[in-house]
C-alpha cells in the first residue's frame, strides 16, 4: 500500500508570533509506523495537536486520507479515524481493566445500551482479544488503580485500539517506564503496526532503536531530516542538535 494516510503541507503554527511549527512538510504511507524525534521544544506535541484539531494551523494544511482537516472539530477528526494517546494515561482508575475496555467497546455502538444491557457475545470476544493484545489477561479483574504505570499505558493503548482508528498517534509512551515495561510497550506498538498506521513521538533513543523503521527528526518546528535510525543517528545536523540540546534537557 502506498497511498498516503497523512500529508502535511507548509504547516505553520504561531503562538503570539512564535512559530512552534514552521513551514513543516511531512507525509506518511498508509500502514506505516513512523517515529518522530527531536529535542524538547522542537514542536512534536504541537504537531500532534494540529493533526487532532486541538490547535488550528496559522498557515498550511493537514490532509488525512486526502481530506483537508481545516476547520474540522476535534471530536469530528477523532470520528474520521485519528486516535491519540496522551503522555499520561487516562483510564478509569476505579473500574477494572476489563470494565475500562468494555466501556469503549460498547460506546462505539449505542451509549444507552451500555447502561442497561449485558455486553453481547461479539463485544465480549472483542474485549478478550484486546486483553490478549495488550497482555493484561491476568489483570482483567483488577481495578486499574492497581496497575503499574506501564500496564496503565498498555490499557490505554488498548482502549484506543478498541475505537478502530486508522491512524494512531502516541506521544512519549515510555516516559517513566522500567526497561521491562518499555520493551512490552515497544512490542505492543510493533504488533499494532501490523494493522494500523502509527506515529510515535519519543525521546528515549533505546526505545526508538527497538521500534523504528523510518524516523523523522523535528527541530525548531521544521523537519531536519528523515531516514532509518542509522542514517539519522549519523547525520551531522542531528548530532549537533542533540548535543546542543543536551544541557537544557
Ligand atoms: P515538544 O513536544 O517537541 O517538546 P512542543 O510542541 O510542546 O514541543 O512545543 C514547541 C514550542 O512551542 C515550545 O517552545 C513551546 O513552549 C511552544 N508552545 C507550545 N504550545 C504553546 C502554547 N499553547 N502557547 C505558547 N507557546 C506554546
Ligand atoms: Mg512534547
Amino acid at each position: 500500500m502506498n497511498q498516503k494516510i497523512l500529508v502535511i503541507e507548509d504547516l505553520t503554527v504561531s503562538f503570539d508570533g512564535f512559530k512552534a511549527l514552521n513551514n513543516l512538510n511531512f507525509s506518511m504511507d498508509t500502514g506505516e509506523l513512523r517515529v518522530i524525534i527531536g529535542p524538547n521544544g522542537a514542536g512534536k506535541t504541537t504537531f500532534l495537536d494540529v493533526i487532532t484539531g486541538k490547535v488550528q494551523p496559522t498557515q498550511g494544511r493537514v490532509l488525512f486520507k486526502g481530506r483537508n482537516l481545516a476547520k474540522t472539530a476535534e471530536h469530528e477528526i477523532a470520528r474520521l479515524g485519528i486516535g491519540r494517546k496522551f503522555q499520561t494515561p487516562r483510564v478509569y482508575l476505579n473500574l477494572t481493566v476489563k470494565e475500562n475496555l468494555d466501556l469503549v467497546c460498547n460506546r462505539q455502538k449505542n451509549p444507552l445500551a451500555t447502561l442497561w444491557q449485558q455486553p453481547k457475545a461479539a463485544e465480549h470476544r472483542n474485549v478478550i482479544n484486546l486483553l490478549e493484545t495488550v497482555g493484561l489477561v491476568s489483570k482483567a479483574e483488577l481495578p486499574a488503580a492497581l496497575l503499574s504505570h506501564g500496564e496503565k499505558q498498555r490499557l490505554e493503548i488498548g482502549m484506543l485500539v478498541a475505537q478502530s482508528p486508522d491512524l494512531l498517534l502516541v506521544d512519549e509512551p515510555v516516559a517513566g517506564l522500567t526497561d521491562e515495561e518499555t520493551e512490552n510497550v515497544g512490542n505492543l506498538l510493533l504488533a499494532l503496526a501490523e494493522s494500523h498506521s502509527l506515529i510515535v513521538i519519543e525521546h528515549d533513543m533505546e526505545f526508538v532503536r527497538q521500534i523504528a523503521r523510518k524516523v523523522s527528526v523535528l527541530h525548531q518546528g521544521s523537519l531536519l531530516c528523515e531516514g532509518s535510525m542509522e542514517q539519522v543517528q549519523n547525520d551531522p545536523r542531528v548530532i549537533e542538535v542533540y548535543l546542543g540540546a543536551q544541557t537544557d534537557d
